[in-house]
């Protein structure tokens, strides 16, 4: 059995051979879809290796099954990490991560503009189980680090941000988080290991919600988790228990999908970057968020960290929300949704997508505001989607 990508190859490489162990069954040149919920053994003394662990194999689908191994090793292999798991959705794994490696009386260091769902889990769930949760200015690295130096178990940093594309300093606050001897969590599901790769820079561990960038084609949910081999091996033990698991046909179309993750993403910041550029000058947009445009705040930070700026960008309508509801129906090329990171430019207020589980007193104390426009970027070509932005803005 061989593996037919290594870590020296470039991410192009791994995405599409990373994590594929030929020969597979059949000689099939495609990872099989295993649907199947056991694994059978003539051999009694084999199924108890493989039971202890002591061999490789498989044994019930909630644990382990030969998709999920093959979708996770690519993204393994992608993002430099020692160890990986996954789970049903991003979610699943970002909640499985907190409650698997976090105990009553610890403290978490965090930022305000972290994905809402992730949110909920910080202000809602976790204080419930005595877990104190710091919520600090998302782009102010000074109050991170003072507030790591007040005591931290856990660190979770999240850059670009949703739906404001914020950056966060990853250096600097992964050190500091280092420093202090907390495990240090990034949300790389905007960047995508084609533009930032968080181990390398130090962090313990790296989530992804998988259904958006990895997979790319809007039709499965996963989540995925990467990291120190010690870490990932009590989050899979939390996971196998919770039954969150990743189905295999979602494992098979997240696999299939980041075979063109690198061109799709490569595409998606190319045309964003010209989107971007666009709005920028149009007299009825107020503002633009895009860390590839020189006016970002946090511009040279993401120059610093980050290989490209990524597909996500977000801008402000003059008129607000109403404006934003009469802007939507108008656009001929994008899917008004709750999504992102599809192969379609997917477009949507932030109280209907990231931030759909926060109030609107929740929203506005996280600073964003209601006439705002989250633009996922699609791959389609960016001489058609300025056109549309173009009639569209104009209709208003
Ligand atoms: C969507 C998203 C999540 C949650 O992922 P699901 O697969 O929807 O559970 C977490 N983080 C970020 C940045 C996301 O965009």
């Amino acid at each position: 059995m061989t593996t037919a990508s290594n870590a020296h190859d470039a991410p192009g490489t791994v995405a599409v051979w990373g994590g594929e162990v030929h020969p597979m069954a059949d000689r099939a040149t495609q990872v099989p879809v295993v649907h199947s919920v056991s694994f059978g053994y003539d051999d009694f003394d084999d199924w108890l290796a493989v039971a202890r662990g002591e061999r490789e194999g498989h044994i019930y689908g909630r644990n382990t099954n030969p998709t999920v191994d093959a979708f996770e090793e690519k993204v393994r292999l992608m993002e430099g990490a020692e160890a990986v798991t996954s789970a049903s959705t991003g979610m699943a794994v970002i909640s499985g991560t907190l409650w698997t490696l976090l105990r009553p009386g610890q403290r978490v260091v965090s930022v305000k503009d972290t994905y809402g769902g992730t949110s909920k889990l910080f202000t809602e769930f976790l204080p419930e189980f005595d877990i104190d949760v710091q919520l600090c200015d998302t782009t102010d690295s000074e109050a991170v680090e003072r507030a790591i130096a007040d005591g931290c178990d856990l660190l979770y940093l999240e850059t670009p941000t949703n739906p404001t594309l914020k950056i966060i300093d990853l250096p600097r606050l992964i050190a500091a988080g280092q420093a202090a001897g907390a495990v240090v969590v990034v949300d790389n599901t905007f960047a995508t290991p084609i533009n930032q790769n968080p181990i390398a820079l130090g962090a313990d561990l790296v989530v992804h919600s998988a259904t958006k960038f990895l997979g790319g084609h809007a039709d499965a949910l996963g989540g995925v988790v990467v990291g120190r081999k010690d870490l990932i091996e009590r989050i899979y033990h939390y996971r196998e228990i919770n039954g969150a698991t990743l189905h295999p046909e979602a494992a098979y179309l997240l696999l299939r999908g980041m075979k063109t993750l690198h061109l799709r993403v490569e595409r998606q910041q190319d045309n964003a970057q010209k989107v971007a550029e666009f709005l920028e000058t149009h007299p009825k947009v107020t503002v633009v968020n895009y860390p590839g445009l020189p006016s970002h705040p946090q511009h040279e930070i993401a120059k610093k960290q980050m290989r490209g700026f990524g597909g996500m960008l977000s801008f402000g309508l003059e008129g607000g929300l109403e404006a934003v509801a009469r802007f939507f129906p108008q656009l001929r090329l994008s899917h008004a949704a709750a999504n992102l990171g599809a192969v379609e430019t997917i477009v949507g207020p932030p109280s209907t997508t990231s931030h759909v589980e926060c109030t609107d007193e929740e929203r506005a104390e996280l600073g964003i505001p209601e006439g705002l426009v989250r633009y996922s970027t699609g791959i389609e070509d960016v001489t058609d989607l300025i056109n549309d932005l173009r009639q569209a803005l104009d209709a208003v």
